[in-house]
């Protein structure tokens, strides 16, 4: 179910109040609209009516996908306390079985549903961008800030990723065959799954699962 509540909001440049609207529950099935504005990375755009001013006002907020069978909770700064004040198996006991993440940033989120929605799993594709990390580093001699997923297309054999190169404001891209990806599925299928907590499946989550893996833990 979605939800949605409206807030005043003060203008850090003029300090109008704002009257405005904020999704603390997506749900993908009945709101195409909101999943469309997280994938465009609008959901978060707040502008100011007086003023002109515009921000990115980051809540916490809870995105669910029946179909694909996957919830991510959106937790800015990465707030443990406001993560554990909701007990989803209590509150969506029906919801057990589902994976569950949590991200701190919409482009987190994003990636989550790009991932899901394309079949994959996060923690093999974790682990398929760990190994190509150091190849976009090496290549563009630069520091490699961050990193998402972009697409997987089987008939081509190919996986994407976009790389935030320090310093630079636009992505590279940056691919690598899929069979990558599936000697990363079968490292994560030796070693285990998350399990059915909230869990932050990212570079660290798959750094353990490569030591785990060596035998180095
Ligand atoms: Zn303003």
């Amino acid at each position: 179910m979605s939800t949605q509540m409206n807030r005043d909001v003060s203008c850090p440049h003029c300090g109008a109040a704002v009257k405005t609207r904020m999704y603390p529950g997506i749900g993908a099935d009945e709101s195409p609209e909101l999943r469309e504005h997280v994938l465009d990375e609008t959901l978060f755009d707040w502008k100011c009516p007086a003023c002109g001013y515009e921000a990115e006002l980051v809540y916490p907020c809870l995105y669910h996908d029946k179909e694909h069978n996957f919830m991510v909770y959106v937790v800015p700064n990465g707030n443990e306390c406001e993560i554990a004040s909701v007990d989803v198996s209590k509150e969506f006991p029906q919801l057990s079985g589902m994976r569950k993440r949590v991200v701190i940033s919409l482009a987190g989120l994003k990636e989550k549903i790009l991932i899901f929605e394309a079949g994959l799993d996060d923690t093999a594709v974790e682990l398929t961008k760990l190994a190509l990390t150091d190849v976009a580093a090496q290549k563009h001699g630069a520091v490699v800030d961050s990193c998402y997923f972009c697409s997987a297309d089987e008939e081509a054999e190919r996986i994407t990723f976009s790389f935030f190169l320090h310093g630079e404001s636009k992505p590279v891209v940056q691919g690598t065959r899929m069979d990558v990806y599936r000697k990363s599925l079968e490292i994560v299928e030796s070693i285990g799954r998350p399990g059915e907590e909230f869990c932050a499946v990212d570079a660290g989550a798959a750094q353990q699962i490569l030591r785990a893996y060596r035998g180095e833990d």
